[in-house]
């Protein structure tokens, strides 16, 4: 079986063509710039040449058509038949309390999604733009839909419930949603297996730690809270965006600044977190080169960073009565040992121990604790398209 993945965004398109029996990636790519000049699509077809097609895309439709020219073409596709493709998955962004897995795509699931463009005015639209061109474009062909927010569905309501008039969440459903949810839950069934544990006995704190950033305690194989809210917004300290702040300093600053209510969402999810702080970049990579040079801002960036990730691991121990193990995963928690270390130097009390040569491996799934610690501390590479791509095999098969 042969399943196309898609994940939408605003001006973009990433998508991987994966065959269910080896798991194999047959083509990825990204195409990138989508409703503005100067498009760009690289495509890469497995054991081939990279290929980069410059040419102007006005919106998701004529995006899809682009990918599935690339996936047939003679030279560098790997179809024959547009027909090879059994079915079809979407990434979308928010699925509100609606969906607590994922589904086929049917007309009261599209009005469920669009029902969510409130809560994600910029993702949920470019999501249901890819499903409607992948309609178009392969008809008969199943599309199902993997959500953000549906792992966090198992939430209990004093996690989701924020502390406003009831008649917030009644009216306009202001509760938490959670996002990740596909990478954390792909990092904890991984992380159980890594482990030989069964996920129905099992404490799991899960870091997600890329330019957005997000923690999830899982425990028994259900997410029990998470750290992102409402919106991507709430939580950690993420490249550009703030994560949780007091939220009468939305009011100071409005008014001191004059902003209005676009820039100061703009001010708070683009000009905030380690790039506000050190002034430097959004780039953790950058920010460690700064502070390395002796920059202090870019090194309190660092630090504040890390001090939040160590606050909701603590937080999160304390929900589950303890925690059996830690997993790292997304672009920073991959690949930089350093701020893992950093992080965990101060959760010895949960048994916490890091071998530093463990530490330093990169790109394997790999336990980087010491022999006795009895808490486990995982690095774990993500894999959201393939967990969306199961998922997919498992609708289509039933
Ligand atoms: P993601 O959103 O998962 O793609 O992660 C992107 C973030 O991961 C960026 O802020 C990068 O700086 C960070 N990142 C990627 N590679 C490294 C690395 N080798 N060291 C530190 N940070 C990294």
């Amino acid at each position: 079986m042969k399943i196309l993945v898609v994940n939408c965004g605003s001006s973009s398109l990433k998508y991987q063509l994966l065959a269910m029996e080896t798991k194999a990636e047959l083509a990825k790519g990204l195409l990138e710039r989508i409703g503005m000049a100067g498009s760009v699509l690289t495509h890469q077809p497995e054991g081939k040449e990279k290929t980069v097609i410059t040419k102007d895309i006005a919106n998701h439709n004529e995006g899809i058509r682009l990918v599935l020219d690339s996936l047939l073409h003679p030279e560098y596709g790997v179809l024959k038949n547009v027909n090879e493709v059994d079915a079809v998955g979407h990434r979308v962004v928010h699925g509100g309390d609606k969906f607590t897995k994922s589904v086929q795509v049917n007309d009261d699931v599209m009005k469920a999604i669009e029902d969510c463009i409130v809560f994600s005015p910029l993702h949920n639209p470019a999501n249901i733009a890819g499903i409607k061109a992948c309609q178009a474009l392969m008809p008969g062909v199943p599309q199902t839909v993997v959500f953000d927010t549906a792992f966090h569905q198992t939430m209990p309501p004093e996690s989701y419930i924020y502390a406003l008039p009831y008649e917030a969440y009644e009216k306009y459903g202001v509760r938490r949603y959670g996002f990740h949810g596909t990478s954390h839950r792909y990092v904890s069934l991984r992380a159980a297996k890594f482990l030989n544990r069964s996920e129905k006995d099992f404490k799991l704190i899960t870091c997600h730690l890329g330019n957005g950033a997000s923690v999830a305690a899982i425990l028994n194989g259900q997410c029990i809270d998470t750290s992102m809210g409402l919106t991507p917004l709430e939580g950690l300290v993420m490249g550009t965006r703030s994560g949780s702040i007091d939220p009468e300093i939305v009011n100071y600053l409005m008014e001191k600044e004059h902003m209005t209510t676009a820039e100061i969402k703009d001010y708070l999810n683009k000009k905030s977190g380690i790039l506000g702080i050190s002034g430097v970049s959004s780039d953790f990579r950058d920010v460690e080169e700064a502070a390395g040079a002796g920059n202090k801002r870019a090194q309190l960036a660092w630090n504040v960073f890390a001090h939040k990730v160590r606050k909701y691991i603590g937080a999160y121990a304390a929900l589950m009565n303890g925690a059996d193990a830690i997993v790292f995963t997304a672009g920073l928690g991959e690949n930089s040992s350093s701020m893992r270390l950093e992080i965990c130097k101060t959760l010895g009390f949960l048994g916490v121990s890091i071998d530093p040569e463990k530490n330093k491996k990169r790109g394997i799934e790999n336990d980087i604790s010491t022999a006795d610690a009895k808490c486990r501390v995982l690095v774990i590479p993500t894999n959201e398209e393939l967990m969306i791509a199961l998922d997919t095999e498992e609708i289509v098969k039933k």
